[in-house]
């Protein structure tokens, strides 16, 4: 099989392990030039690991420390969100954020962070007395807020659409792209590295370990890994639609010895979200939630805003951070495999920074002799199947979602109230579904109230009808939504809410 691989064309410029923020980014980068470019995700979907679960905020690049890489390629990434939203068509918001003062030590914690921001190139970082924050931010608890750090440069952003978005492009400018193919060895093979999937063997001249939370595993396919990865949950509590509205930018607590506190944040389609907490843990796939511990995100988040209800709430999610043990994003070559480079350790703010990390890791590889030569088919642009719109009165939705199939106007999912037509065109951006999941992360069917109870059977026909995958093979929601609900339950129980 390996004589064929030149026949078979298997061999690559660059194969990049992982398809989370950093795999999609540097997909896209590469796709600009000539060279050949693989991606192989170990799942089903592009954007399933901590890409799909976090805070989506674009930091604003003041609380990493001075000097380290976290703070160089934050700055330097959320600079970029701007155009790339324009260009991609993601959800963004240059919304700010503020960094709550609650006691009077904390305005030291605030000028530290102000001095940091300073340092690193942030601009216009000011302190608000309690006066000036309330007339900005209105939605704040009514007692205990002294003041606040404000940094206009942040922003949010709905991560998973950023990745898809990032990977839909990078695949219509020619990136290949093979789900379902968990590498399990690396060699060297002639001047190259063999990458082994349960599937098939490829190789390349150069191999990318963008593989979050597998991070460490994929270095020590290479010798010892050279550093290692724990990950850290933190969970979260999202509120129907609607929740956000008033809240007109991101609210943080000031960070002490136990961490950075939770935050309250609109989300781009306008849920309030609360969390995260954070807790190191055995498995990285570890998912869970628990109502003991978004009980405590609750109350902290109450402290920041309290005009929250918890019956607005309609999905518990948490995600897991891939925290090395060496404090700061990793961006090395392998000293066990040449032509191995490491990008690891992308913890927070590894969003914001992904898209300069993708270039800086691009400059690395050109350095090492990788063409840098440009792709003269390259398409900057790509459009999203849904968009921003208010939604119609419920009677219009379910209306409309009484037409029959085939309809232009007919509605799918009545929450969200996404069309058909939107559906069917998600399903042809050029990344194979085959999930409910991977249709809701671009469309926002089952995003809503019901959390798919109405939708889900009717997006699996159109993911039947549409791909052809056999109804056997398409996925259904891993999380059980009677367990979820169970915890809600129990949630409102602890914080007397039922
Ligand atoms: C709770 C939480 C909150 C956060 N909040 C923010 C925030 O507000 N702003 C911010 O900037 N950053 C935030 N982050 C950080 C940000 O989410 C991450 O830095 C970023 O998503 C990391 O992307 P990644 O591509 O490195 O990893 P991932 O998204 O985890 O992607 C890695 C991919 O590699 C695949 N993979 C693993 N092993 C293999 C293998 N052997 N073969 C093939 N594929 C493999 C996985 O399936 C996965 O899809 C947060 C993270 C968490 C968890």
């Amino acid at each position: 099989m390996r004589d064929g691989f030149q026949a078979k064309k298997m061999v690559y410029d660059v194969i990049i392990i992982g398809a989370g923020a950093i795999g999609c980014a540097l997909a896209r980068q590469l796709s600009q030039t000539v060279n050949r470019v693989l991606v192989l995700e170990a799942g089903e979907d592009v954007s399933i690991g901590a890409t799909r679960a976090n805070s989506g905020i674009v930091h604003g690049g003041f609380a990493s420390k001075n000097g380290s890489n976290k703070a160089r390629f934050c700055l330097a990434g959320n600079r970029m969100f701007s155009s790339l939203s324009k260009e991609l068509d993601f959800p963004y918001r240059q919304t700010g954020s503020v960094v709550l003062a609650f006691r009077d030590e904390d305005w030291e914690v605030l000028e530290n962070l102000r001095q940091n921001g300073l340092a690193n190139g942030v601009e216009g970082l000011s302190l608000l007395k309690e006066d000036a924050l309330r007339s900005r931010v209105p939605r704040l608890a009514p007692e205990g807020i002294l003041g606040a750090l404000y940094c206009p440069e942040s922003g949010i952003v709905s991560p998973y659409e950023y990745a898809i978005a990032l990977m839909e492009n990078a695949v219509s400018n020619g990136v290949e792209l093979k789900l379902f193919h968990p590498v399990q060895s690396l060699q060297p093979y002639q001047d190259q590295i063999l990458v082994q999937t349960p599937q098939q063997e490829f190789a390349a001249h150069f191999v990318v370990n963008a593989a979050g939370c597998g991070a460490a595993e994929v270095a020590a396919m290479a010798g010892p890994s050279p550093f290692s990865i724990t990950p850290r949950k933190g969970q979260y509590i999202l509120f129907r639609r609607g929740s956000g509205d008033g809240l007109n930018t991101v609210v943080f607590q000031p960070p002490g010895p136990m961490g950075k506190g939770v935050l309250v944040t609109p989300t781009t389609w306008s849920n309030l979200m609360i969390g995260p907490d954070a807790q190191e843990i055995e498995d990285a796939n570890d998912v869970s939630t628990d109502p003991q511990s978004l009980a405590s995100v609750v109350q902290r988040a109450k402290r920041s805003v309290c005009d929250f209800q918890l019956h607005d709430a309609i999905r518990l999610f948490s995600g897991v951070r891939p925290a090395s043990n060496r404090g700061d994003f990793i961006l090395e070559w392998s000293e066990h495999l040449p032509g191995l480079l490491h990008l690891a350790g992308i913890e927070s703010p590894g969003l914001t920074a992904s898209p300069a990390l993708a270039q800086e890791a691009f400059r690395m590889l050109v350095q090492s002799g990788l063409s840098e030569n440009a792709n003269p088919d390259f398409t900057r642009h790509r459009r999203a199947p849904v968009h921003y719109q208010a939604l119609a009165p419920a009677k219009e939705a379910a209306a409309a979602a009484r037409l029959p199939e085939g309809n232009p106007e007919r509605i799918v999912c009545r929450c969200e109230q996404v069309e058909e037509q939107a559906i069917k065109e998600a399903l042809h951006h050029g990344i194979p579904l085959s999930s409910t999941d991977a249709v809701k992360r671009r469309t926002r069917a089952g995003m809503g109230i019901c959390q798919g109870n109405f939708c889900l059977p009717r997006v699996k026909d159109l993911l039947v009808q549409e791909t052809q995958c056999p109804e056997s093979d398409i996925l259904l929601p891993s999380r059980d939504k009677g367990e979820m609900k169970a915890q809600l339950d129990a949630l409102r129980r602890l914080l007397h809410e039922d």
